[in-house]
């Protein structure tokens, strides 16, 4: 029996990871799950689970999800960020799935790494800000980091079992999102709707933005370098509308390993919770047949600046990921409350990173700082340019 705490149990990462959980009762109980402001789902998903635990933002939630399970469930409900990071290192729990979004589920993830635990890694802001610093914890604490994002359980698929042997490259591959195809000049005005109408995923609305200005595959490769320890020229983005191909690994010899399947992210839940068994995850097998041609094309850094400013970003190292990160974070949310344009986006994070060179990235607290001054510029920059 695997013993779990679901961070981000309320989001589509939480919601698809408690469908795998569902399927198997013999293999997997639920100890904590965390939701944010989603307080019927959350009430929901405790009632089915009936966790030890229950995590939301503040007093306010925690009383209204008390409320809503008072004599059906013994749950204990917490809030705060605090009681994240004690539901992420508790003695009874052997797994931890991090699929809070951004820079806030990072101290929690951390907690996981340092309580020794299976981490199932979705939450991939908190490896773009604190790369070396958490993998030094991982190690330092016998971790397990197992990787959700649907790219980089691929390559851990395709890895060989004996560190890197005869790895030449990573190829990740990208879908380039619902405007692969949209005019250049039409895409200051697309709509946050739009942004977040994902061609073949189902996903939240932050990463649905990401994935439409290709800074999700930008964190993605900085993602896949502190993974894989890897550097930045051994990994390349290959576009690949259909999601079929996952990514891929290529070696000395020539050959390219792929892993495939439908673009479900149950497959690499279900992977990660199992790991290294094999389980059903609900998803339907793959019929290649019925599947449309795979295409695979090279990105266009103009049509997505965000992806040579992540390239960049891991290049210069040191805080400049952190920055990238949360001037991207303010950015989208702007975006997102109409109060700023799509290309815009690019303008604020680019504008930040120029503002912010150099930043240290050696402790937890110079990430913060990194992170906290960069939010503050980009906000700043945000408001300058309204919707431009
Ligand atoms: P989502 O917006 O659907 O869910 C986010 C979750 O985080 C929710 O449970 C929410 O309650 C919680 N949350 C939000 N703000 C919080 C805060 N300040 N404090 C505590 N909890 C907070 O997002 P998602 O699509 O499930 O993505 C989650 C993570 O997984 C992201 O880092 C994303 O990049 C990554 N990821 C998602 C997918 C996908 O298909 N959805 C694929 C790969 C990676
Ligand atoms: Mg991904």
């Amino acid at each position: 029996m695997q013993r779990l705490t679901v961070l981000g149990a309320t989001g589509s990462i939480g919601v698809s990871t408690l469908d795998v959980v569902a399927r198997h009762p013999d293999r997997f109980e639920i100890v904590a799950l965390s939701g944010h402001r989603q307080i019927e789902r959350l009430a929901d998903q405790c009632l089915q689970f009936a966790p030890r635990y229950a995590v939301v933002a503040d007093a306010a939630a925690a009383a209204l999800v008390a409320g809503r399970i008072a004599g059906k469930v013994a749950t204990e409900v917490l809030h705060g960020v605090e009681a994240l990071e004690a539901i992420a290192a508790l003695p009874e729990v052997d797994a931890v799935m991090a699929a809070i979004v951004g820079a806030a589920g990072l101290r929690p993830a951390l907690a996981a790494a340092r309580g020794g635990k299976r981490v199932l890694l979705a939450n991939k802001e908190a490896l773009v800000m604190t790369g070396d610093l958490f993998m030094r914890e991982v190690a330092t604490h016998r971790a397990t980091l197992l990787p959700i994002d649907s790219e980089h359980n691929a390559v851990f698929q395709c890895l060989p079992s004996q560190h890197h042997r005869g790895v030449r490259r990573i190829l990740l591959t990208a879908s380039g999102g619902p405007f692969r195809r949209t005019p250049i000049a039409d895409l200051a005005n697309v709509t946050p709707e739009q942004a977040c109408a994902h061609p073949n995923w189902d996903m939240g609305r932050k990463i649905s933005v990401d994935s439409a200005t290709m800074m999700n595959k930008g964190l993605e490769v900085i993602e896949a370098r502190w993974l894989f320890d890897t550097p930045a020229d051994r990994i390349d983005v290959v576009i690949h509308p259909q999601s079929i191909v996952h990514s891929m690994v290529e070696y000395v010899d020539g050959s390219v390993l792929a892993q495939m399947g439908n673009p479900d992210m149950r497959t690499p839940i279900a992977h990660a919770l199992a790991w290294p068994e094999r389980i059903d995850s609900g998803v339907s097998p793959l019929d290649l047949a019925a599947s449309a041609d795979l295409v695979f094309e090279r990105p266009d850094f103009e049509r997505f600046p965000c992806l040579k400013l992540a390239f960049d970003a891991l290049k210069a190292g040191g805080g400049t990921p952190a920055v990238l990160n949360a001037a991207n974070e303010v950015a989208v949310a702007a975006f997102l409350e109409h109060r700023l344009g799509f290309r815009a986006i690019a303008d604020v994070i680019a504008h930040t990173l120029d503002q912010l060179p150099g930043r240290p990235a050696d402790t937890l607290e110079q990430v913060f700082a990194a992170d906290a001054e960069a939010r503050a510029l980009a906000t700043r920059i945000v408001s300058e340019r309204a919707v431009a």
